[in-house]
Formats: structure tokens, sequence, C-alpha cells
């Protein structure tokens, strides 16, 4: 299992209309998982294990929007070890009775901001502190970046040949953008790196300034934020696009049923920002979009409802 994680197929877009560079869309949704966290997943235990971090039959718990919980519970299984998943009430239920299916303990939070005690990432700090169990830490963990700076980054590379007009990516920890940045960077990849940041979070203005922006509320699920997460590097990114939920599921709709790519919401997010950024900056080398899960845990959701 841990072996199919990764080496995930680049495509290019072929309905969806467009105008400018061809679009390229990264299938993180083929991960054994479902989603691009299987890869941190693999990353932080294999990395905790080397520093002698878990004892057998240990205990993990993340603060996890679902997708890094499905992804550490399959590594989990493999390895013996038990999982604590602290989510936001805002993710869907299919996330959360995956992970119960996958026996994993979860526990829902309200959705409160970072300053509140109740706030998920505060909540798995506290249980982890409480009961001696390993923090994954995603927010944090560098081995979430490294996974993206060798795994997702170097695949991308290779399979363009290093011409990379744009990468575009939502952040919800940063990994993804932070690490496929850096591996460009230091590959001497001349890629312009875009944010892709939902209409209502606070990190697009601040990858523009440096001030957080003005904090608001959006469905689109894993990525955005009210502050700036640690894993999340400020220097990697050129440019950011917001895009609203409306356009986001629109997209997102669109690449399920006329491209055959069963993805989330926030595959809708990148895309849309990669067609705009394409638009623009026209040229032959793609603009790179990362496809980060699969349509499976968002089937309770309004946005994925079909017209019966
Ligand atoms: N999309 C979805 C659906 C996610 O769950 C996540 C991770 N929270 C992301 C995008 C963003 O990835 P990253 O954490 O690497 O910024």
């Amino acid at each position: 299992m841990l072996q199919a994680v990764g080496g995930t197929p680049l495509l290019p877009l072929r309905h969806i209309e467009r105008r400018g560079a061809p679009v390229w869309v990264k299938c993180e949704h083929l991960n054994p998982g479902g989603s691009i966290k299987d890869r941190i997943a693999v990353s932080i235990v294999e990395d905790a294990r080397r520093r002698g971090q878990l004892q057998p039959g240990a205990t993990l718990v993340e603060a996890t929007a679902g997708n890094t919980g499905i992804g550490l519970a399959m590594v989990a299984a493999v390895y013996g070890y038990r999982l604590v998943c602290v989510m936001p009430e805002k993710m869907s239920v299919d996330k959360r009775t995956t992970l119960a299916s996958m026996g994993a303990r979860v526990i829902v939070t309200p959705n409160a901001p970072p300053s509140d005690p109740e706030n998920f990432q505060n909540v798995a700090r506290r249980m982890a502190a409480e009961h001696g169990w390993l923090l994954t830490d995603q927010f944090q963990n560098p081995a979430n970046i490294a996974a993206h700076e060798h795994g997702t980054g170097p695949e991308i590379v290779e399979q363009t040949q290093g011409r990379v007009a744009a990468f575009v990516a939502g952040a919800g920890t940063g990994g993804t953008i932070t690490g496929v940045g850096r591996c460009f960077r230091s590959q001497g990849v001349a890629a312009r790196v875009v944010l892709a940041d939902p209409e209502g979070s606070a990190l697009a203005h601040w990858a523009r300034t440096g001030q957080l922006g003005d904090d608001g509320s959006y469905a689109v699920e894993g990525i955005g934020a009210s502050v700036a997460p640690a894993n999340l590097d400020r220097t990697v990114i050129d440019e950011a696009v917001t895009v609203d939920d409306a356009r986001t599921f629109a997209v997102a709709r669109r690449l399920i049923r006329e491209e055959g790519l069963l993805v989330g919401g926030s595959a809708g997010t990148a895309v849309a920002a990669a067609l705009q950024v394409a638009e623009r900056i026209g040229g032959d080398d793609p603009v790179v979009a990362v496809l980060p899960d699969a349509m499976d845990r968002y089937r309770s959701q309004p946005w994925l409802q079909p017209t019966l």
C-alpha cells in the first residue's frame, strides 16, 4: 500500500474550453487513500519511526480536514498504530464516516478560530499532551513539505521535462505549494507559483502583502485559512488568485462530468485559477494544477447532488 502512494498521472485537460497555455492536472485523487495527503501520511510516519518516536501500538493524533486522517489511517493500519482525528464540524460527514470505518476515533469540534481553545488544532495538541500521543502535526511538521519537495515536485519536473509555465495549488497546511515551489527553485524550473485561494480565506491577501486579509466563510474544504500555517512559505508564491465557491464547484462538476476526473471541490478552485493564469500568460508550456482529492468524500455535500 505504501508503495502505491505517489507516481500519479499528469494529464492535459481536453474538453473544458480554455484560451492561452495548455492546462495539465496532477491527479492526486488517484492515490490509494484518495488524496494528496497519502504522501504526507507516509512521509510523517516514516520520519517519526526513523526518530524512534513510535513504539509498537502507539497512538497518533492529528487535526485534519479529513484527507490527512484517511492517509494516516491507511499507514496506521499497515504499521499497527491507533489513530485519533480531530475535525472541524464543517468537514463533510462522508470523511467522518470513512475515518470511522477505517477504525479511527473521530472527534468533531466547532468551526472555531485558532484563538479559541476549541479550535481543532488546539484540541489535537491538548489531547496529544494529555495522553502522550504523537501529534503528527501536518501544519508544522517539515516532513509534510519534504513529501512534496522530494515527491510531488520532482514527479512534475520529470513529467514536463522541466517546462512548466505555472504551478497552481491551494493551501491548507501549505505543504504542497511550499514543497513543490522549493523543488522548482532548487532545480532551476522557472515556473510561476500561484496560490489558488477561496474567497473568504485570509491567505491570498497575506501572500500578496504579508498582512492577513479579512476572514470569512466558504464551503470548499481543505484549503484557505484565517491565519498562515507554519508550513506555508510566502517566499515561494509569485501570485495569489481568489476563487469564489460558485466558480469552484462549477469547475469541479465540469472536471467530473466532462473530463472524467472524479475530484473534490478544491480541485475546482485550483483549475479555475489555472484557467485564468493560462489565458493571461499564453505560450506552449503547460500550467499545472493540482487535483488534491476524490469526489467520493463529498457525496453528501450540496454541490455534488445530482438532479434526479
Ligand atoms: N485540498 C484538500 C481537499 C485538502 O484536504 C488539502 C489539505 N488540507 C488541500 C487541498 C491543501 O493541501 P496542503 O495542506 O498541502 O496545502
